[in-house]
């Protein structure tokens, strides 16, 4: 799923084939995706308006139009752009395209459909309004980490009295807005702190090397056009930060630092990568809570295959309704 240094990517390389172009239609056939406003006024609202700046807002795309709108994209786990003549066609999973006064398209690819659109009015201060939904829209979301605002006195400020572990706070929208999996796995083992490791733990001098790491791995990620695992591909390709991940999805195989195999746990449903050598976890984290985490996980005695391994095709037993219980 793309995060900060994904959609920064983004942002960078759609800028130059949008801006000073003017929206000159738009179609979807997944209407459901545009958040706000409804399908036909999304359409009357965007076509017609020139494009005069993209950045990014945490996990967003953010697109200044004339007239003091802004249109945001969210991409989610799927979302793809491309800016591409007409007269390529025949990809089904392209939902949105916006005409261009260039002649060119921007499309939105989007295999699973989870991407959101909207269009929002924005008031002097640059705030986002007009509806709930835009009120609700950032609101939720912590300061951004590469904001030069962002300083290690304000991190340590910002962590102090946080509650949780570590990977878990990360991953925290409302705490640094941005984090996903990737990133808070490879900050973690940068900074060398344990991924269970309570917040409230942290001497100061674990901030500082925890700050450092996330600014880091972060703005490496950015110069690497991000880490094309998954679905991510930016405008002008594939990104190369998947190629220098110390822990992450590297299940077993050596710590870039000490050799030791790469150990992975689950944690909140989320995959956990991490060094158990280089990350350790001071005596009083053990807690029994911690220790259930790390366990080796059992496999369950499997008896004959499953359900979804037997034979389909008609009069296959069941399959169906197994699969709609088992989501
Ligand atoms: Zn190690």
């Amino acid at each position: 799923m793309p995060e900060l240094p994904e959609v920064e990517t983004m942002a960078r390389e759609l800028a130059p084939r949008v801006v000073g172009r003017t929206f000159t239609s738009f179609r979807t056939d997944w209407p459901r995706a545009i958040k706000y406003p409804a399908p036909d006024r999304f359409e009357s609202g965007v076509v017609g308006r020139e494009v005069l700046d993209v950045a990014r807002r945490a996990k967003w795309l953010v697109l200044t139009l004339t007239g003091d709108v802004a249109m945001i994209i969210q991409v989610k786990m799927t979302g793809q752009l491309f800016v591409l003549p007409p007269e390529v066609t025949g990809d089904k999973h392209v939902h949105h395209v916006f005409g261009l006064s260039d002649g060119l398209e921007l499309r939105i690819r989007d295999t699973r459909k989870f991407g959101r659109l909207g269009l929002y009015r924005r008031d002097e201060a640059g705030t986002l309004l007009g509806a709930d939904e835009a009120a609700e829209l950032f609101k939720d979301h912590g300061p951004e980490p590469l904001d030069p605002a962002f300083t290690l006195r304000a991190f340590r400020k910002h962590i102090r009295g946080r509650k949780g572990r570590l990977k878990s706070l990360l991953l925290d929208q409302k705490f640094i807005a941005g984090i996903g999996n990737i990133y808070a796995d490879e900050a973690l083992w940068r900074a060398r702190l344990h991924p269970l490791r309570s917040a409230a733990s942290l001497r100061p001098d674990d901030e500082r090397r925890l700050y450092f790491a996330i600014r880091d791995v972060l703005g490496e990620a950015i110069d690497r056009r991000g880490s094309s695992v998954d679905d991510y591909t930016s405008l002008e390709g594939d990104g190369e930060m998947q190629d220098y991940l110390n822990v992450y999805q590297r299940t077993g195989e050596g710590c870039p630092r000490c050799g030791r195999p790469t150990r992975r746990i689950v944690l909140g449903a989320r995959g956990t990568h991490f060094c158990s050598w280089c990350q350790r976890l001071p005596v009083d984290q053990q807690t029994p809570a911690n220790r259930k985490l790390l366990a080796p996980a059992r496999r369950a005695a499997r008896k004959g295959p499953k359900w979804s391994e037997l034979p389909t095709g008609p009069g296959a037993i069941g399959a169906r309704p197994a699969a709609k219980a088992s989501r």
